[in-house]
């Protein structure tokens, strides 16, 4: 069964006692700790600092661990920077790449991203890789010239290793602003994604971020090419994130 996933990704929140009262959080809520039953896969992504710990708080429980970033290179002279290796050796399956704040405060270009998803997957991980516009090219009507960049130049590197990732449409205008897209605009870019993919002979699955939450969760999961959400702010609130995983459940793992 093809799973829908959901995604929590804390951000820059949470020093060790409330990274601990969230991760228990998770694992004592029913809806979450079973998701997987109705084909739901259920990811956090806590800060560096807090990832051993919360490893330990989900251990044994089919919640699993993402880093919010990495670097490229294997180790080395690169200060304040992580490893892929080195959040596989903490616990992490996933790890998210290329995201817009990443892109937005440390520079990351399409590039860098490609190096980085390449260094995730030799390193036994699930690249994450978000892509999505800005308000300005959305205002400019360039969405899809955006993503056929973005997703183009992801699809003519990695090849077949693109599908041992998961994509992310996160349009930069919907992230933390309250400001959902529409189901309408979801559905139209994720088949446009999906598109662009299929072109290249590649099938992936594709998430949405931007202000989802336990209210708009069920429709924006109602497209059949959005496979699963992306969550900042709603993550960070155990019961919050329960009614988008609640809302996950009821879409099941049948997201194409
Ligand atoms: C995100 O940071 O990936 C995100 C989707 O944030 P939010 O849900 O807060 O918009």
């Amino acid at each position: 069964m093809t799973k829908t996933m959901i995604v929590g990704n804390w951000k820059m929140n949470g020093t060790q006692p409330v990274a601990r009262s969230l991760a228990e959080g998770l694992v004592n809520n029913d809806i979450i700790r079973s998701a997987h039953a109705d084909g739901v896969q259920v990811v956090c992504c806590p800060p560096f600092t807090a990832l051993s710990l919360v490893q330990q708080t989900i251990a044994d429980t089919p919640i699993q661990l993402g880093g919010q970033a990495c670097h490229h290179q294997r180790q080395g002279a690169h200060t304040g920077d992580v490893s892929a290796a080195m959040l596989r050796d903490v616990g992490c399956s996933h790890v998210l790449v290329g995201h817009s704040e990443r892109r937005r405060d440390h520079h990351e270009s399409d590039d860098q991203v490609v190096a980085i998803s390449i260094a995730a997957i030799d390193a036994g991980l699930v690249p994450i890789i978000c892509v999505g516009e800005t308000l300005e090219e959305h205002q400019q009507g360039l969405t899809r010239n955006v993503l056929q960049r973005q997703v183009g130049i992801l699809c003519s590197a990695l090849g077949n290793n693109l599908s041992r990732c998961v994509l992310a449409y996160e349009p930069v205008w919907a992230i933390g602003t309250g400001l959902a897209a529409t189901a309408e605009h979801v559905e139209t870019t994720h088949a446009y994604i999906a598109e662009v993919t299929r072109t290249h002979g590649i099938v992936i699955p594709v998430l949405y971020g931007g202000s989802a939450n336990a209210s708009n969760a069920e429709e924006l999961l109602s497209s059949e090419h959005v496979n699963g959400l992306l969550v900042g702010g709603a993550s960070l609130d155990a019961i919050s994130f329960a009614g988008i995983v609640a809302a996950a459940r009821r879409k099941g793992g049948a997201s194409s």
